[in-house]
């Protein structure tokens, strides 16, 4: 048996209002002239109090990302092209945003030291180059991109993440403030994507103790939140940050499962997004989760939140052959979800009537 060496993010800093220390932080990873480049998620575009307090100093860029879908390749390309051609290397790249922002900063800082394309990369441990410095800034709660070792991207024929030592920030900053704005259907779905890491993780084939000790913890900071003190205070955006941070931990030994298995298919094929298309799945795996389902439903319910259903109604064959190619190719996570024998339990025909009732 072979053991994960994994790299893992260099610095934290965690508190409310340590944003304001991000300048502190940046003044000695800048390097001659060579400009910082924020990309901030464009939900804050107009928000003109928050830019205010980005510590734009020389030539730094502000780019707006357009997480209008989540991150694509040739966005990646476009971004880093564009930089390259104007300075042809950057200090630094910082994400600020939700998961698709810190996404993309991760994926730009790469393609900044490695030649072709964003696409190339796609896989596991394909990059051949450090990235220049990143940093990333979460303003949503819940996927745990702030400490993976991957970033997820829709390429022109699948939807993988580059995975590698070189993806993880070198630096992370967690101030609960940042994630207080959030609409109350983007806070809970993008922190189910939590709870559902959780539970898929804690119940699957591949959890050791070390991947528990953080999936447990996150798993009660998401009761907490959503089950048993709904009440949106500062606290819970403190432990709603910390359950991210932890969820993410849980799954550098670990693997997510089923729901995301099958929501990759529907995000593929329908670009539903990642934090709303896993409680569309979830909300139907009581055959595979049936406590953590249960709960769940509890959750959506207490926080009266809408989740989709009918949304596969009306595709063709060929579209739902589609969504099983793509979600029968995450073979390790059937793996983590039902063991080594996946295949004997699950096949196309079982997936399609999953499907059909999503
Ligand atoms: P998101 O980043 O896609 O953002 C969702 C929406 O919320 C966007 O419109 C965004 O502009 C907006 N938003 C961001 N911050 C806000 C705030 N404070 N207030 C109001 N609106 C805000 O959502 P997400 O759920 O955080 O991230 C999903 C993405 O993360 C997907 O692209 C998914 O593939 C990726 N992901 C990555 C990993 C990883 O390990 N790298 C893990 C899970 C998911
Ligand atoms: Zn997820």
């Amino acid at each position: 048996m072979k053991f994960r060496n994994f790299k893992m993010v260099d610095y934290v800093v965690y508190g409310r209002g340590c944003f304001d220390q991000l300048d502190e932080i940046l003044a000695p990873k800048r390097k001659d002239e060579k400009p910082v480049v924020f990309l901030l998620d464009y939900h804050f575009q107009n928000d003109e109090a928050f830019k205010s307090r980005i510590p734009l100093r020389g030539n730094d860029q502000l780019i707006i990302a357009d997480v209008t879908s989540e991150p694509k390749t040739s966005y990646v390309d476009s971004i880093a092209q564009e930089l390259k051609d104007k300075f042809g290397t950057v200090s630094g790249v910082i994400g600020i945003g939700g998961g698709s922002t810190l996404d993309l900063a991760k994926a730009v800082s790469i393609m900044m030291t490695n030649p072709g394309k964003a696409q190339d990369y796609q896989g596991w441990d394909l990059v051949k180059n450090p990235a220049v410095y990143k940093a990333g800034i979460p303003t949503l709660s819940g996927t745990g991109a702030e400490v993976s070792r991957t970033c997820v991207l829709t390429g022109p024929t699948k939807k993988l993440g580059m995975n590698s030592d070189f993806t993880p920030f070198d630096q992370i900053v967690l101030d609960p403030e940042l994630i207080k704005g959030a609409p109350k259907n983007q806070r809970f779905y993008t922190g189910m994507d939590c709870y559902i890491h959780c539970i898929e993780s804690l119940q699957g084939t591949y959890i050791n103790a070390f991947s528990r000790s953080y999936g447990e913890k996150a798993l009660e900071l998401c009761q907490d939140v959503f089950l048993h003190n709904t009440e949106w205070t500062d606290e819970s955006d403190e432990k709603l940050m910390m359950a991210s941070y932890a969820g993410g931990m849980s799954i550098a030994y670990s693997q997510v499962g089923v729901a995301h298995a099958v929501s990759y298919g529907l995000s593929y094929l329908l670009g539903t997004k990642h934090g709303i298309g896993n409680c569309i799945v979830f909300n139907h795996l009581e055959e595979f989760y049936p406590e953590g389902v249960k709960e769940f439903h509890q959750m959506v319910k207490q926080n009266g939140i809408d989740i989709p259903v009918g949304v596969t109604k009306g595709l063709t064959d060929e579209q739902f052959d589609t969504m099983i190619n793509v979600s029968l190719g995450m073979a390790p996570l059937w793996e983590n979800a039902l063991g080594k024998d996946w295949q004997q339990q699950m096949n196309r025909e079982r997936l399609r009537a999953l499907y059909e009732r999503l």
